[in-house]
């Protein structure tokens, strides 16, 4: 039974209130609040089944929130679940090596080239700042630059955003982090070589590692300009620096590989970066990060060389059987043009519907993902991103909720298809869209 506007939410409005007397903000990650679309009890969920969720009011959603990412094979997937079940049963956990994560290790090399060597950690978080250290030791240098309104992880370096000019270093995002820590950090604007030349001009030989989403998934879905990789790759090599690639969302997200692999692409060259950090999709929905790229660089981590980085959970079978069976279900033929038709209907859907009730609103879409923009311009960097309608964003994210739609509660944050997705869900959905949009042009 799909929500419909007025449904009960008693019980996770109850749940959410017992919640704030244990859990910090009654959620364990602030992303999941409300606090963004106007505040109020998140609604609470109790079951998934392909592209549907249930609430514990018994309310049905269609999901395209996903997690943030690593549901792209719907909920309860059962090739996904009998692998976790099959590891679970046989030990949750050794300490020692095992055979699975040799064969995710493989799987990830054959899809991404550029990875030599692997190494598997226990989030996106983990995996972003283990290759930071890395670049480090590798360079004996100690500055990072990365972009404005890209999102890495919560480790210290890379919650830093810019000062205030184009030439100054990084203020702490956070409270708890240094301006010793943020002094390390260069933030320049996506999509801005030029701005990037002259962080690399000034601060070059003391920059370790140049951090980027190749594709952004987290100011709204957006593409680099053509010829920006190639020319961050260039700059950041002949300043003796280390690309990285964040491709946290990316991996898998759009074809069977990353980002770096888009030769399908029209613009986009494969421009291969020197580490990669990889999380979300790769683990079927369990935790999981990795990280890898160029075998020499990889080889400054311990026990070969001096960078250390361990883990009690990290490799753990669980986790290793889901993404293994994750990347099964997506090598299936015509699993990713699916997501990519169903989006492509929902994206063009969306606009249209909009356009027609006067809401002024940018769909940018990549294949099997897109994010909504209540703006009239184009978004194309963090500050064309913010200089959207929150307000109506919120509104637009409590009118689909009421009916049974459940997006991302942030107007950063994608749409993401999945393969449990159908053809009436987009249909229901746009009808959806229609009273919402209704309601928002009166
Ligand atoms: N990098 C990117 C690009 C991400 O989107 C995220 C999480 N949304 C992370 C890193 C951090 O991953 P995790 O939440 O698994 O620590």
């Amino acid at each position: 039974r799909f929500a419909v506007p007025g449904a009960s939410r008693a019980r996770s409005e109850a749940l959410h209130a017992e919640a704030l007397q244990h859990i910090v903000g009654g959620v364990n990650s602030p992303s999941r609040s409300f606090k963004a679309v106007g505040g109020g009890a998140p609604v609470v969920m109790k079951r998934g089944q392909g592209a549907y969720f249930w609430d514990v009011d018994d309310n049905q959603y269609i999901d395209y929130l996903c997690a943030y990412g690593p549901i792209i094979a719907g909920h309860a997937h059962p090739h996904i679940t009998e692998a976790i079940t099959r590891a679970a049963a046989s030990g949750t956990l050794y300490g020692t090596p095992t055979e699975l994560e040799i064969r995710l290790a493989r799987m990830l090399k054959d899809a991404i080239p550029s990875l030599d060597k692997v190494r598997f950690v226990n989030s996106g978080t983990e995996a972003v700042m283990t290759t930071i250290r890395v670049a480090r030791a590798y360079t004996g240098r100690s500055k990072i630059i990365k972009f404005a309104g890209c999102y890495h992880g919560h480790s210290d370096l890379v919650l830093v955003a810019a000062g205030s000019g184009p030439s100054t270093l990084g203020i702490p995002d956070s409270a708890g982090i240094p301006q010793s820590i943020a002094s390390e950090v260069i933030t320049v604007p996506f999509n801005d070589i030029d701005a990037l030349k002259a962080a690399l001009e000034r601060w070059g030989d003391e920059t370790a590692a140049v951090m980027v989403e190749p594709i952004v998934g987290n100011f709204g879905m957006v593409m680099p300009k053509p010829g920006f990789l190639e020319e961050l790759c260039r700059l950041t090599r002949a300043a003796g620096a280390v690309v990285i690639y964040d491709e946290v969302i990316t991996g898998f997200r759009f074809h069977y590989g990353t980002a770096q692999t888009f030769g399908a692409f029209p613009d986009q060259a494969a421009i291969e970066p020197d580490l990669t950090a990889l999380g979300k999709i790769i683990g079927g929905g369990l935790p999981i990060g990795a990280y890898g790229g160029r075998k020499d660089i990889m080889e400054q981590v311990a026990p070969l060389g001096p960078a250390y980085q361990a883990g009690t959970m990290a490799g753990n079978p669980a986790s290793i059987a889901s993404g293994i069976a994750c990347l099964e279900v997506l090598q299936q033929p015509g699993v990713y043009e699916r997501m990519d038709r169903l989006a492509a209907g929902l994206a063009d859907g969306l606009a249209d519907l909009a356009s027609r009730h006067g809401v002024p609103l940018t769909v940018n879409r990549i294949r099997g993902s897109f994010s909504t923009h209540f703006c009239e311009h184009p978004v194309t960097n963090y500050d064309e991103a913010q200089d959207t309608d929150g307000e109506a964003f919120a509104r637009f994210f409590r009118l689909m909720l009421e009916r049974g739609v459940c997006l991302a509660p942030s107007k950063y944050e994608a749409w993401f298809l999945t393969t449990a997705h159908t053809e009436e869900d987009i249909a229901r959905t746009l009808e959806a869209a229609a009273e919402a949009f209704a309601e928002m042009g009166r």
